[in-house]
């Protein structure tokens, strides 16, 4: 049956209610169930199995990766419906949540009871939970919290069939057999809808301390890295670096942005430290940049004195788009490509200047801009490159993941394949491991109806 067909949609619309089913050419095309409870999805589901109706779900369409893009004869399943906060247990730490909650009230809710809720990126206004947990998403303090499947203690998930899968409990420990919610992490809503979850809260820092420094060397990058985790006693909350191209892009003349440090270095790194105790913390970060720095593991440093300073320096690390914006890049004849790999730290130099070595020279306003959480072994490589005989987008992207497959890395550290990396999946994954992968999702989802010809 097709989607637009009156039974079906009065269907649909018999279990959501008045505006339960809504068209929104914004978010695609095809209409838009927009369930309000976990039983709703589930009764969804056996229409859609009834009728081998193909589901694609989606919460804050922030994902990177052409995740939720529907080709017109797939339903959108949208959780804008469920968004509740449904519960904070203070003495566990928990906080309980409908899929659809959107990350930044979650971080605040979490901050009013004071505690932390780890998980922070660019999206955080729009982006959900349940999008969040689909992607396993990363972001800023990897290193210190892990990813998104660090913060999920439980989940509740809806099967094509309708099938609810209940959330197990709280418990950080539990053995008992597959823990079935790391499929879902991460999944890209190929296996299921995710409907709630279970989230860990930690507790909430007081104080932060932060600081633009210029590094001389790739080796002094690594060693600065180690030295500072181990002096600031776990409080490394950040390590954010960035190749000099970028930053002396996001700091011209022509961006709103002042350089922290002087231009004229080959790296730059923005460091985090997040405690209990501000003017503690502060003194001893300053101790810990003063050895650094006489240890030769530091050129150059500026330490943020007031809350201002430090949210400037996170808005050169962040506003990405202000490269496009300025007129710094001729975006009429660009090939631009951005990539999110993975791979040991201990090839990220060799690997940039070989996709530097493979752009068209300088002269030509060709750039590679660099920079990401290198202490996670991410780095987001974004080339752009100018000049008649310019790669294509397609051929920057394939030049990337030649580099990223010879040094046994990830094409997709963070954002996922959807489909906008699917054809490049086999690089890093090998068949035996994509062949089990089907295999897994036949077993969850054996009509393929959710989210299909997503990721493989
Ligand atoms: C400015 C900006 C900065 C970003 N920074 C980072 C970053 O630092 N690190 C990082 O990892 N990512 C980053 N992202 C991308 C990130 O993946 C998404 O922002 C976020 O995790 C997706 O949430 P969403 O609700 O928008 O999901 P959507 O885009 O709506 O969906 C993403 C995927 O999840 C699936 N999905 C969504 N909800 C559900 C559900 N309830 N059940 C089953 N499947 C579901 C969809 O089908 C799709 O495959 C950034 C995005 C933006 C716009």
């Amino acid at each position: 049956m097709s989607i637009y067909s009156s039974e079906f949609l009065q269907r649909l619309t018999d279990i959501t209610g008045n505006n339960g089913v809504i068209e929104d050419p914004s978010r695609g095309p095809g209409p838009i169930v927009r369930p309000r409870s976990t039983e709703e999805v589930s009764e969804i589901m056996k229409v859609c199995t009834e009728h081998k109706v193909p589901v694609v779900t989606f919460g804050g369409n922030t994902g990177l990766v052409q995740g939720t893009r529907r080709n017109g004869d797939e339903l959108g399943l949208s959780m804008e419906r469920m968004a509740a906060i449904e519960g904070i247990d203070v003495a566990g730490r928990t906080m309980t949540v409908q899929a659809g909650a959107v990350l930044q009230r979650v971080q605040e809710t979490a901050e009013e009871s004071g505690f932390l809720y780890p998980l922070d990126l660019g999206g955080r206004g729009t982006a959900t939970i349940g999008g969040n947990i689909s992607t396993n998403a990363g972001g800023n303090r990897v290193i210190r919290y892990g990813m998104t499947r660090d913060q999920i203690l439980a989940l509740e998930m809806v099967l094509a069939d309708g099938t609810i899968i209940p959330m197990q409990g709280p418990a950080i420990k539990n053995n008992t057999g597959y823990d079935l919610k790391h499929l879902a992490i991460g999944g890209e809503g190929t296996l299921g809808v995710v409907t709630r979850a279970i989230l860990r809260m930690r507790t909430f820092p007081v104080s932060q301390a932060c600081a633009w420094v210029a590094v001389n060397d790739f080796d002094s990058l690594t060693k600065l890295l180690s030295f500072i985790d181990r002096e600031s006693s776990g409080t490394l909350s950040s390590f954010e670096v960035m190749w000099s191209d970028y930053y002396e892009a996001m700091t011209g003349d022509s961006t709103p942005y002042k350089p922290p440090v002087p231009h004229g270095h080959p790296l730059y790194v923005l460091i985090e430290l997040q405690g209990g105790n501000q003017e503690r913390d502060q003194v001893r970060f300053e101790e810990i940049m003063v050895a650094a720095y006489e240890q030769q593991l530091v050129a150059d440093a500026a330490i943020a004195q007031s809350e201002g300073e430090r949210m400037a320096m996170w808005d050169i690390r962040d506003d990405v788009n202000q490269l496009f914006e300025n007129g710094f890049i001729d975006v009429k004849n660009l090939s631009f490509y951005s990539s999110d790999v993975s791979m040991p730290i201990n090839d990220m130099e060799d690997f940039v200047k070989e996709i530097t070595a493979e752009m068209p020279g300088k002269e030509s306003g060709s750039h590679v801009f660099v920079f990401g959480h290198l202490g996670d072994g991410n780095l987001h490589v974004n080339p752009c490159a100018q000049g008649p005989d310019r790669p294509s987008p397609k051929e920057l992207g394939e030049i990337i993941y030649r580099a990223v497959r010879k040094r046994g890395g990830s094409i997709s550290a963070e954002h996922g394949i959807g489909l906008k990396r699917k054809e490049y999946l086999d690089w890093t994954r090998t068949e035996t491991e994509i062949e089990l992968m089907r295999r897994i999702k036949a077993v969850f989802d054996p009509d393929n109806l959710m989210n299909p010809g997503k990721i493989f």
